[in-house]
């Protein structure tokens, strides 16, 4: 079948279909980001926000559907998923740092191991991104001595150190005080300006708004409206979207 994505698509999901057992999770989405944009997913707990993240990097295989990456379709079995994969970094709400490795050395593993970059140029590349996240400070600190924020934040930061082309975040905020939170999301604004393609599962209404592109609301497996965030969030078409509003907003 020919290819008929637009050279400016960085995800595009095609009537996806997953299913656990019986239990159908993704009921057909059909959905995509653009190059450059901030694509945000809301829905109730459940819905399949997750799942469909972790099929965009194939952390979970489809049961049918495409998922293609810059026009390269990574549900074909002859893709070479590595390569697809090298290009998407992902955040997830529990940091996953290595809890025995200093900050910098979490920074600089994979891009040593998978990047194969000598051990000066990923602390350069390491030492940048921790500036670029306020923690050039801490580099030689353990996991356990930061909060929660400065560990996302470091999180984000390792993942940025492997210049993916796009980041993924699924509920980047959900498990910090509600102080942390802002520090996290002020990074990931900083990364909206510049350009970054991101596609952030999100319970912040506040930064959809503010910085998406485009939202998203799922329930029960399919996507049940999508817009402009204002629009979205201001003017819900459907019965489910408002009902679901209604209870965090
Ligand atoms: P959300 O992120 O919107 O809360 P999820 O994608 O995590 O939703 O989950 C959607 C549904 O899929 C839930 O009913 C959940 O129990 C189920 N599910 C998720 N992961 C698995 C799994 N690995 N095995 C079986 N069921 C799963
Ligand atoms: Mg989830």
């Amino acid at each position: 079948m020919a290819d008929t994505t637009p050279a400016t698509r960085a995800i595009e999901v095609r009537n996806l279909h997953k299913c656990y057992g019986d239990n159908e999770v993704l009921k057909g989405i059909d959905f995509h980001v653009d190059a450059g944009q901030v694509v945000c997913v809301i829905g109730p707990s459940g819905s399949g926000k997750s799942t469909l993240l972790r099929c965009v990097n194939r952390l979970e295989e489809p049961t049918s559907g495409q998922v293609i990456i810059e026009g390269i379709d990574i549900t074909d079995e002859n893709t070479d998923l590595d390569a697809v994969r090298s290009r998407i970094g992902m955040v997830f709400q529990q940091f996953n740092l290595f809890p025995h490795m200093s900050v910098l050395r979490n920074l600089t593993i994979a891009q040593q191991r998978v990047k194969k970059r000598s051990k000066d140029e990923a602390v350069a590349i390491a030492k940048a991104n921790l500036e670029k996240v306020g923690l050039l400070g801490k580099a030689d600190a353990y996991p356990a001595h930061l909060s929660g924020g400065q560990q996302q934040r470091v999180a984000i930061a390792r993942a940025l150190s492997m210049n993916p082309d796009m980041m993924l975040f699924d509920e980047p905020t959900s498990a910090l005080d509600p102080e942390l939170v802002g520090d996290v999301l002020q990074v990931m604004k900083d990364l909206a300006a510049e350009g970054m393609t991101m596609m952030v599962v999100t319970h912040e209404m506040g930064f959809a708004r503010e910085v998406g592109d485009k939202l998203v609301f799922m329930d029960g497996g399919v996507i049940v409206e999508e817009g402009d965030p204002r629009q979205v969030l201001g003017n819900p078409q459907h019965e489910r979207t408002q009902a679901f509003l209604s209870k965090v907003l």
